[in-house]
């Protein structure tokens, strides 16, 4: 297993060994379970490793990760800010995780790049920028969740990782792959869960603890997605759901509550783009998703000031929601034959 270069590992290992400071670990906005797993498996490894550590995130992470060994110490930079302006600005190491860019960060984007600690990347997002002095950055992976056990492994520490690290790397490894649906064609990926089960954690339990946690308000705003706020156009092998504020109020909206919707749009038959619209105060979020060869990465990067994966990616558009959505549509006929491409191609089995 090579994911990394040997000489950043050892560099980083001879780092770490010398570090007796605080170490402080970040993670993108809005956390995900691969941001949040990822950060505290290597909290807790560090920890045991004899290390100092910090978890400062930049707001607040769905209920469904609240049961997450070690989550209760993580610091909400929201909510914290002074705190963890005084642990960002002492920090030895800064660990970035699960990001390509610092201002990914979103609050303390000025602070992170301000601070003096020596920043040491791992993530799988494409194209990261030079923000940083060490990086791990592989793209071809299944989540940071699954570099981070890489990264202990190359530490030599392998036998520091227990059942709690175990749990929340596979928390990262499922939710980042769609419950291994997509990003997850690798054998190491599997390799490594195997290990992750050896080391005692209950994958059945967790996917229930993850995933079978909808309010009733969620699921019902799910179907109303679904069934008033989705339009299919089958021309261009897409389909687009979108929310407004009014909406989201009506349904109780909580942070994570649109998590997954847009997967909905992509599992229709013929549908290779699937794009989920939700009006915020300051912008419209927008989350694409694809079958495919279709890059939505670089459709979010041209279009809608974001970026991401091949397969997932998101953006953001100041102009109304209408508009938005005005311009989305008038994007795709310039994409059509790629689309349908990407649709029909989907549809067959291919074998290498
Ligand atoms: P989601 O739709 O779940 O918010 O994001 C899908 C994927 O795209 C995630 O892996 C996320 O890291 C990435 N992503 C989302 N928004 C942005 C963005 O504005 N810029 C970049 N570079 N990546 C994004
Ligand atoms: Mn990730």
């Amino acid at each position: 297993m090579h994911k990394f270069n040997r000489e950043t590992l050892s560099e980083v290992k001879e780092l770490l060994n010398k570090v007796n400071g605080n170490i402080v670990i970040t993670t993108h906005y809005n956390p995900d379970g691969d941001a949040l797993g990822s950060a505290l498996a290597l909290g807790r490894y560090l920890e045991k490793a004899g290390k100092q550590v910090s978890i400062i995130i930049p707001n607040d992470f769905p209920d469904f990760l609240k049961w997450m060994p070690g989550q209760e110490n993580a610091i909400i930079y929201f909510h914290h800010a002074n705190k963890a302006n005084e642990l960002l600005e002492k920090a030895e190491v800064i660990f970035c995780l699960d990001y390509n860019a610092v201002h990914r960060v979103n609050y303390f984007g000025k602070q992170l790049f301000e601070a003096g600690g020596v920043k040491i990347l791992i993530d799988h997002h494409i194209q990261p920028e030079p923000d940083f002095d060490y990086m791990f950055s592989v793209i071809e992976t299944s989540s940071t969740s699954e570099l981070v056990y890489d990264f202990i492994c190359g530490m030599g520490d392998s036998d520091l990782i227990d059942t709690e690290i175990s749990i929340s790397l596979y928390v990262g490894i499922m939710t980042d792959t769609g419950s291994f649906n997509y990003g997850c064609n690798y054998p190491h990926t599997f390799e490594v869960v195997a290990e992750l089960i050896r080391r005692g954690i209950d994958v059945e339990q967790i996917h229930r603890l993850v995933y079978d946690t909808y309010s009733e308000k969620r699921m019902r705003l799910l179907g109303f997605c679904l069934s008033e706020r989705m339009t299919v156009l089958e021309e261009y092998a897409t389909a687009y759901i979108w929310l407004s504020e009014e909406d989201m109020q009506k349904f109780d909206f909580k942070p994570g509550d649109s998590e997954g919707i847009v997967n909905y749009a992509l599992s229709i038959k013929g549908v290779s783009f699937a794009a989920f619209f939700t009006e915020k105060p300051d912008r419209i979020r927008i989350s694409f998703r694809s079958k495919g060869d279709f890059s939505v990465n670089t459709f979010a990067r041209l279009h809608f000031e974001g970026g991401g994966h091949r397969n997932a990616s998101g953006g953001d558009s100041f102009m109304s929601l209408t508009e938005t959505l005005e311009k989305f549509t008038a994007l795709l006929p310039q994409y059509a034959e790629e689309l349908n491409l990407s649709a029909s191609k989907s549809a067959v089995l291919t074998m290498k």
